[in-house]
Formats: structure tokens, sequence, C-alpha cells
């Protein structure tokens, strides 16, 4: 799929490097060995001769002397050669000491000092030519500063189709006109057409932008250059501008062709904005884009696609028409679009006979086309794991399940009193689902650990796809996500870290309700706003709250009794059904799973049949587990 164009003299760049960690090896080591000399005065060089320690000497004509002591040391001395004394030398070399005179053997002062500088040398030079390379858009052999890492797809090998991608009708109909015109750009402008230069896929990561680019690019079966914004932004200011010239150079040489650019946003990216320096490579790489883009003729039938999560923080001028002037949206799919997503998937797959596809789609709102994929992969790794050949319906609602909280950890040891902990609060969440009207209806409760964090988790699931909430609907929402804590603090009089989240995501929800949604009377209907959390992020900077200090106050007042009394409300409910409750732990402590259906049976049941149905059932051996903590 990749063609890495060849590029001559790419085996240069790693001889090069070999060449300079071989000197550097070479140096350490010559080091070594000057640092086993040892260097000592004159005067202790004659105490250790007349101590007979000295078995030769070295004498030479810069006075520098070298003594080879018995034990192998050797030692430098110093000592003008005039001082030289022929007589003592001499009875020296009779006492069998050897006596040796050499011209200038040690090394000089220039000697030593180029081996010091030796290495900056080098790293001078490499730099200096790296950045040369880099400047003049050339290839820089054998590294990773090759100016131009764009990927091209070969189409006809690889091909991709609108086939493949499902759920996006009316994205397909934008696009038919760009896939006609790339299959004849002379034919198509002949006709006085005009053709859009660049194309903008935004929407939620996982949504089909890398697909649908791929897939414009098969059905016109042309060359798709594909490089991603973040490998435009380099450590070296220069590359990235090169890379885009070289982009742009390439696909016009194979035109009619498309360039993709994915996340756009990592160059595209607001000018100017941003705190603290560094911004000068995205702003040329930036710069470089614009004026490729205003450069080219659309009768050289290039395209230019790009894909971004943050179509909102682009620099305007990549918006202006010339530049990205078709604007798609890609939406995290609906009912539907998930079913015809999840058979595309399903293509090539063997699937139980019994398998229902549409409650699969309904069972997995929110789910974007990539989550899909994934779904249908650990459902097929789940059969291939049991040696079956066929994907059963159990196998897709553990893969659910698995995209939802990631994979299983069964193994991970948690401790009783965690387990415990965990049943009530689950629990928690499940009982005042069943029993506030407006809440999500229960899917799942389950204690088996999952994911990051996750110990156990309730899986409440709309009834269809939400566009809209209505305030009662938020409200016993909120109810709800506190069920978790408010249990645990009615079991156990005691509070621990796993409401954390539950905690963080009311707190977030009743803001937005009070301060964006108008959901609190005293505050009244103002989207009043928000400080950004992003601010390091883009022009947000320049987005501050529009309200008073006054009016901050009394939005966090106002959301701290709405969360106190709907903490309130859970606890009241609950313990109300503390009977009821403490019968589920049981069931749920021994069970690990109960699912939606069975759990709503037995919130039907009167408690005596509760009772009896938890009771008789074969799993449930430990029964006396919570009067210690009750
Ligand atoms: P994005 O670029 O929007 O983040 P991708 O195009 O990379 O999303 O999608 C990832 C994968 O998800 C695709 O390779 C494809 O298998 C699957 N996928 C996403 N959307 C669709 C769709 N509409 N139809 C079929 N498959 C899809
Ligand atoms: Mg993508
Ligand atoms: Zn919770």
């Amino acid at each position: 799929m990749q063609n890495n164009s060849s590029r001559n003299g790419s085996l240069m760049g790693p001889l090069f490097i070999y060449f300079i960690l071989a000197m550097l090896i070479f140096m350490s080591i010559s080091q070594l060995n000057t640092t086993s000399v040892t260097e000592i005065s004159y005067t202790n060089l004659v105490n250790l001769i007349n101590q007979n320690q000295i078995i030769s000497l070295q004498l030479d004509t810069s006075g520098l002397i070298n003594a080879k002591a018995k034990n192998g040391q050797i030692f430098q001395s110093y000592a003008p050669t005039l001082l030289y004394d022929q007589a003592y030398l001499r009875a020296l070399a009779n006492d069998g000491v050897k006596v040796e005179y050499v011209r200038n053997s040690g090394t000089s002062w220039w000697f030593t000092i180029f081996i010091y500088m030796l290495p900056l040398v080098i790293m001078m030079v490499f730099w200096f030519w790296m950045f040369r390379k880099a400047g003049t858009g050339e290839g820089i052999p054998g590294s990773n500063y090759r100016s131009s890492p764009a990927k091209k797809y070969d189409t006809r090998r690889n091909k991709i189709t609108f086939n493949d991608v499902a759920g996006i009708d009316e994205v397909k109909e934008e696009l038919e006109d760009i896939v006609e015109f790339l299959k004849d750009p002379k034919d198509f402008s002949a006709l006085g057409a005009k053709m859009p230069k660049g194309v903008l896929l935004s929407g939620p990561p996982g949504t089909g932008k890398t697909l649908v680019a791929r897939a414009v690019a098969g059905e016109a079966g042309v060359p798709f250059y594909f490089m991603s914004g973040s490998d435009f932004v380099e450590l070296f200011v220069g590359v990235g501008a090169a890379r885009v010239r070289d982009l742009f150079k390439e696909a016009r040489e194979n035109s009619p062709s498309i360039i993709f650019i994915d996340e756009l946003d990592a160059v595209g990216r607001q000018r100017g904005a941003g705190l603290g320096g560094g911004n000068d490579e995205r702003e040329q790489t930036l710069n470089a884009l614009l004026v490729e883009m205003d450069g080219f003729d659309p009768r050289e039938g290039i395209v230019v696609m790009a894909a971004t999560n943050r179509p909102d923080i682009l620099d305007k001028a990549l918006l202006r028409p010339g530049r990205f002037d078709k604007k798609i949206f890609l939406d995290v799919p609906d009912l539907k679009a998930r079913e015809e997503i999840i058979k595309i998937h399903l293509k090539g797959k063997r699937i139980s006979n019994d398998l229902d596809i549409s409650s699969l789609a309904k069972s997995t709102p929110g789910f974007v086309g990539a989550d899909l994929e994934n779904m249908v992969n650990e459902a097929a790794l789940l059969a291939a794991r049991d040696d079956r050949d066929f994907i059963s319906n159990d196998d897709f609602q553990e893969a659910i399940e698995r995209v939802i909280v990631g994979p299983s950890r069964k193994s991970r040891k948690i401790s009783e009193k965690e387990r415990k902990i965990v049943t009530y609060h689950e629990l928690g969440h499940a009982v005042l689902g069943y029993l506030l009207p407006y809440a999500d209806p229960v899917h799942k409760i389950t204690i088996v650990p999952r994911g990051q964090a996750a110990l156990g988790y309730t899986m409440q699931l709309p009834t269809e796809d939400r566009f809209l909430i209505t305030e009662p609907e938020i409200k016993d929402k909120i109810v709800g996500m506190l069920g978790g804590r408010a249990a645990e603090e009615i079991i156990f009089n005691e509070i621990t870290t796993g409401a954390g989240n539950d905690l963080k995501r009311v707190t977030e929800l009743v803001r937005e309700m009070v301060a964006q949604m108008g959901m609190s009377e005293k505050i009244g209907p103002i989207a009043w706003g928000e400080e950004e959390g992003e601010i390091f992020l883009g022009r947000e900077i320049t987005r501050m709250k529009n309200f008073s200090q006054e009016t901050a106050r009394e939005i966090d007042s106002e959301i701290k009794n709405f969360i106190l009394n709907s903490y309130e409300k859970a606890k009241k409910l609950l313990l109300a059904n503390k009977e009821k409750l403490d019968l589920l732990a049981i069931y749920l402590y021994n069970k690990e799973n109960i699912s939606g259906k069975e759990f709503y049976k037995m919130m039907k049941m009167d408690l005596e049949d509760l009772k009896n149905y938890v009771y008789n059932d074969k799993e449930v051996t430990q029964t006396e587990i919570f009067t210690s903590y009750a």
C-alpha cells in the first residue's frame, strides 16, 4: 500500500551515523587508556625510582617522562631536558632500569585539542548539512527528516469504494461530482462547471472521514496522497513547509490525484494564538499550504481533502473560497446507519442464524463507525477463542460491553469488601433507574471489573436515539447518577473514591443545566458564557466568562442546592426500598451479573417472592455477607 519512492543515497545517512558512533567509541576508549596513566611530580618519580619501583623510563625530547612501575602502572612526569642527569640515568641503567630516549612521543597540545574538539566539529558539520537539506526541500537521505513522508495509496490494488462506507448517503451525493471531476478533469472543466479545490470533512473521531476520502480516490481510480497534519509539524523550522511543497509537487506530477491531509487542525490552527513561542514552524507550514492551494489551477485535476475533529479552531484563511470551500459534516450514525455499518463489517464473517442485526444496532447508540467495526472484531475474536466458526448473539453482547468499557478484567484482584461496596453502588444506580419515571431503562448490572477504572457498572440505555432531553429527564438522570454514592452511604456509612467519577459528571451536567440551559428558575433562561478549559488550544484564549462574580456565586450556590436536593432524593428513595436493595445485593454479589430483564422482573416482585427467588437460586451461596457492615 505504501510507496516510498526510492531516493538515491538513502544509505549515506546511516553510514554517516555509524561513522560518528565509531569515532565516539574510539575516543572514549583512548580516553580510558590515558586515564590509567598517573601524573606525578618529578620528586615523587625520583622517590619511586629510589624505592626500586620503576622498571623502565622513557624520556622524550620535549621533557616528558614515562615511567613504568613493577605492577605495570604508568607514571608520567616532566622535567626540562636540560635537567636530564646523564650520570644518574646511566647508573639507573646499570641497576637494571631500562632507559630509553625517544622523539616527542606524548600527545602534543594541538593533538589533544583536536581530539577534544572533534565531536563538536562533527556535530556542527552534521547539523549544518541537515539544515541546508531541510531548507532546500530535498530529502535528507536515510533520516526521518525526509521532506515528504506522504503515503501514497495504490488505489488499484487496495481499492476502497463508496460500497465500503455505509450510512452516509447525503455525503456520497455531495462527493459524486468530485469523483466525476477526478475521472476526467478536462472534460469536466470544459463544461464550465466550477470545482471546489478543497473539501473539508469534519466530525467526531471514528465517523469515517479518512474512509470517505479514500473511497473518493477509489471511486475515481486516482492516486491518493495521505499525510497527517502532525507530520508537518517538525522540530526544524522549514521542514513542514518543505514537506507541503513536496507533497503538492508529487501530487501534481501524478494528477489527477487526491491529497488528503488528516488532522488538519494540527497545522491549520488559528495563527497567532496560544501561549509561548514555538508557533513559527506551524505558521510557516500553514502559509506554505495556503500558497500551494492558491497556486494550482483546478484544471490540473488535484483535489485537496482534509479532515478535522475541530473545525472551530481552524484558521479562517483556510476556509476562504478557493481553499477548503466545500465543507462536509460526518455525524455520529443514527439507528439505520448503524445497522448498515454493522452489515458492512459482518461481510465475510459467519454469524449464527438467530443474530438480530437491528437489535444490535439498537443497543449501540452513540457508537461511531470505528466502534462498530471494533465491536464486530471483538465478537469474532470471542467466537474464535471458543473454537466456534460462527459468531453468536452472546459474543456480540460481550463485545458491546468491551467496546464501551474496555476488555474484561476478571483476573483483577479486588477485596471482598470492595466488591460489596461496588455491588451496592451499582444497585443504587439501578434501583433508582427503575424507580424514577424518566430515567433511562436499566440494560445490565455487573460487578465484573472491566476497563481502566470501572470496578462494575450499570448500563442504562435510552430506548431510542435522542437529540433533545427534557428537564424531568435530566433531573431523574442526575438523581440516578447520585444513587451509587447514596447507596454506599446508607449501607456502609462511609464514602469511597468509587463515586468520584459520578460526582464529576453530575457536577458538569448540573452546571450545564443551570448556567447554559436555563433550567434553574433563580438563574433564569440565560446562557451564561463559560470559562473555557482549553485556553492553550487556540483562539479560545480570548473567550472569557461574560458574567460577574456575583452571578458566578449565584450559579455556584444554585448548583450546590440542586445537587444536594437530588442527593437527598436518591437517599430517600433507596432507604424506602432498602429490603429489596439488600436482597438484590445478595443476588448480584453471588451472580456478578443481572440482565435488565431479570432486574425488572425482580423489582416487580413483592418482598416474599423476591426472598424466595434469591435464596432458591443455586448460585447464591453466600447470604450472610452484609450484616457486618450494615
Ligand atoms: P475518522 O477518520 O473519522 O476518525 P476513520 O475513517 O478512520 O474515522 O474510521 C475508522 C474505521 O471505522 C474505518 O476504517 C471503518 O472501518 C470504520 N468506519 C467508520 N465509519 C464507517 C462507515 N460510515 N461505514 C463503514 N465503516 C466505517
Ligand atoms: Mg481518521
Ligand atoms: Zn457510579
